[in-house]
This record gives C-alpha cells, sequence and structure tokens, in this order.
C-alpha cells in the first residue's frame, strides 16, 4: 500500500519514516523519564541505564563491544568524527587519506577541509558500475597512509564495494579503516569483525529510526580524536547532553531492521527487479550503478531526452514521490560528482532518475508507477523536442 495519504513514496534513500513502534518506544523519554543521564539521582539513573541499554543492542547488531559505539547527531557527524578524529590523532604517524570520488559529500567535505589544512587525500577513480577493487586500495596505502575512508553502499547509484577484502588489506598493512555505511544499515552485513573494519558510520533515519541520530563504531584501541568538547558523555568521546529518546529509537529501529532484513530484503529485491525490468523496457533509459552488486532496494537509471527535475515534478503530481539521486540546489542542478566518476556525461546525467523501495511500497505501486512513468517520459520528451 501506498502511504496513508496516497502517495507512492519512492525514496528511501533519502530517509524513512520512524516507525510507530519506535516512536512508542521514545516517547516516555521525552515525558515522565526526562532525566539528565549525569545526574546521580534515581531519574538520571533511569536515563543513563537506557543509553547503555542502546548501546548492547547496537553491539549485538554489529557483534562488538558496547563500548565501542558512540551515538552522534546523526551520520554526516558520524563522518565528521571518523575522519577528523583518525586525522588528528594519526598526524604523526601520517598526513595521507584514501578515499573515493563517489562518497557521500559528509566524507567528501571532510577530506576538503583536511586538505587545506595540509593533509594529502587520494580519490580513487571507480569503474563505470562505480566500484573500485582491494587491489586500487592496497597500491594506494604508503607508509604515510593514516585512513582508508570507503562508502558501503553508495546513495545514488546503489552499489556495493568489497568492503571486507579493503578491510582485510587495511588490517594487513596497519591502516585505520573507516567506512560508511550509512545505506548499508537497513539492508546488508554489518557484522565489523567479519568487514575488519575499524569506524563504521550509520544514521537512523535511513532505518526507520528517527532524524538526527547516528552512530560511529570505534574499534577497540583505535585513536580517536574528539570533535566536541566538553562533559564526558560517550566515554569521552561525544560531549553533550545525550539524546536519550533518539538514541533508544535509534537502537530499537536498528534492532527491529536487523531482525526483518532476510524476509524484507527478499521482498523488496523481487520488487526491485519487477521496476528495473520495467524501465529498462521504456525507450533511452539505462540503469546506473552495479547489476547486481548493488542494495536490495535500490534502483537507478538515466533518462534520456528528459531533464531530471521536470521528470520529478511530473512524478510528483502524481503522487510519486522519487530523487534524481544528485545533490540539486535551489535553482541550478549541477551534474553528480557520482555518475561523472563513472564515466556518464553530464548530458545524460541531468536525466537521472533514482526510486528506493521500502516497507510502504507494494508489487501495485510497482505496477502504478511504471504505467505512469510510461504516460509522462513521453510526454516530457516532445516537449523537450519542440522549438522555443
Ligand atoms: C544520508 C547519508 C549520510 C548522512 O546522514 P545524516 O544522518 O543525514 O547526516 C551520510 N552518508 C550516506 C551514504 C548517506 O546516505
Amino acid at each position: 500500500m501506498a502511504l496513508d495519504n496516497g502517495v507512492i513514496y519512492l525514496d528511501h534513500s533519502a530517509t524513512t519514516p520512524t516507525r510507530p513502534e519506535v516512536v512508542a518506544r521514545m516517547l516516555p523519554y521525552f515525558g515522565e523519564l526526562f532525566g539528565n543521564p549525569s545526574s546521580i539521582y534515581t531519574l538520571g539513573r533511569k536515563s543513563l541505564d537506557a543509553i547503555d541499554s542502546a548501546h548492547e543492542a547496537v553491539a549485538r547488531a554489529l557483534n562488538c563491544r558496547p563500548t565501542e559505539i558512540v551515538f552522534t547527531g546523526g551520520g554526516s557527524e558520524a563522518d565528521n568524527l571518523a575522519i577528523k578524529g583518525i586525522a588528528y590523532a594519526q598526524r604523526r604517524r601520517g598526513d595521507h587519506i584514501i578515499t573515493t570520488a563517489i562518497e557521500h559529500h559528509a566524507v567528501l567535505r571532510t577530506c576538503e577541509r583536511l586538505e587545506q589544512e595540509g593533509y594529502r587525500v587520494t580519490y580513487l577513480p571507480v569503474d563505470e558500475y562505480g566500484r573500485v577493487t582491494p587491489e586500487q586500495v592496497e597500491a594506494a596505502i604508503t607508509d604515510q597512509t593514516a585512513l582508508v575512508t570507503i562508502m558501503y553502499a553508495n546513495n545514488e547509484i546503489g552499489t556495493i564495494q568489497p568492503i571486507a577484502e579493503i578491510g582485510r588489506i587495511c588490517r594487513e598493512r596497519r591502516v585505520p579503516f573507516h567506512t560508511d555505511a550509512v545505506q548499508a544499515g537497513g539492508q546488508i552485513e554489518l557484522d565489523v569483525a567479519a568487514l575488519q573494519v575499524d569506524m563504521l558510520s550509520l544514521s537512523a533515519h535511513k532505518f526507520y529510526g528517527p532524524k538526527g541520530v547516528g552512530l560511529l563504531y570505534v574499534r577497540q584501541g583505535t585513536r580517536v580524536q574528539p570533535q566536541t568538547l566538553g562533559g564526558s558523555q560517550e566515554r569521552n568521546r561525544r560531549a553533550g547532553t545525550e539524546n536519550v529518546p533518539g538514541v533508544v529509537g535509534a537502537a530499537y529501529a536498528l534492532e527491529l531492521a536487523r531482525s526483518e532484513r532476510e524476509r524484507e530484503n527478499a521482498r523488496l529485491q523481487a520488487l526491485r527487479d519487477q521496476l528495473i525490468a520495467g524501465m529498462l523496457a521504456l525507450p533511452d533509459v539505462r540503469l546506473t550503478g552495479h547489476p547486481t552488486e548493488r542494495l536490495p532496494q535500490h534502483a537507478s537509471f538515466t533518462v534520456a531526452g528528459v531533464e531530471g527535475e521536470s521528470l520529478l515534478l511530473n512524478l510528483d503530481l502524481v503522487g510519486i514521490a522519487a530523487s534524481s539521486g544528485s545533490a540539486c540546489t535551489t535553482g541550478d542542478i549541477e551534474p553528480s560528482h557520482v555518475l561523472s566518476a563513472m564515466g556518464i556525461p553530464a548530458s545524460a546525467a541531468r536525466g537521472a532518475l533514482r526510486l528506493t523501495l521500502g516497507h510502504s511500497v507494494t508489487e501495485e505501486d510497482i505496477a502504478t508507477t511504471l504505467q505512469r512513468m510510461g504516460e509522462i517520459l513521453p510526454r516530457l520528451r516532445a516537449l523537450s523536442t519542440q522549438p522555443a
């Protein structure tokens, strides 16, 4: 079923609605359980207990220790903490960072800032599917390398990177390895021991938890310089009174996502494959990203001869919420850095379309979407070929 308001929501990579049972878990911490976790009396202790339980629940999901989890104010903050935190703590070891050309801006902008401060950053190129190879990473490591940061799954194209293989290389070479796993959170393997990562970022609003809550896994022994100073919360790694309801909601949402993962992935993947097959049957539509090594709920395309933005507006008019997958600021649309890194020309990237599925999406919604798409595309193309 579409959402209650009839909208077919196909933008789950942008955000997801907070599940009602997660909201219900959070509510008491806005109300009678409002105590400050740092306070000594019972009301404070109850909040601290809730924070401790959240650490334990996340640790079970990630196969790590509760003390290795740092809750943050979202995925962007977790990425910033990981990258700046390691770079500053490791400065004496080296000033070289390895990342890829297709990272989320929370990673790219942070690396650019460090470049301004004198660090050197290698932006690994990707292939036509948006993949890097473990060999590329290995070849880029020098004895000055302080950090490798490579995203688990890409938000625009859904491509999954070979994180465990890269992790093995980084561990052999004793280089700290961070992965932005924000898009992977609800969907794929998050066992940090199997992945051999030293740091991993997640964001609750990408797996049906609240917005403004994220977390960073920091492997024991990994030195990360705190980026927010003040109190001693989160074992001195992130100062500030904890977002108790948010942390409780994030942990519960992750628990639910992990327990439903297999069944829901199978359902979403089948729907996604129907959607992809239907879209590719329309003229001049191409899949972007890897055909198989991609998130189960993720479909992304370039649609020739249409402006992505007018396509999105026309879909909105018929009650379908979709995305171009690229960062468009009001008025001017920059070609996506991800698509250009994959060698897709700016002219084709203008017709970028991302359809990402989730809990509310049914087979009927996919059929409706394909039908609407079949109506809208010829109309937009006819318009765009008319002389001005
Ligand atoms: C959404 C997203 C982020 C940012 O997370 P916020 O919680 O919105 O700050 C970072 N990386 C990736 C890959 C994302 O998709």
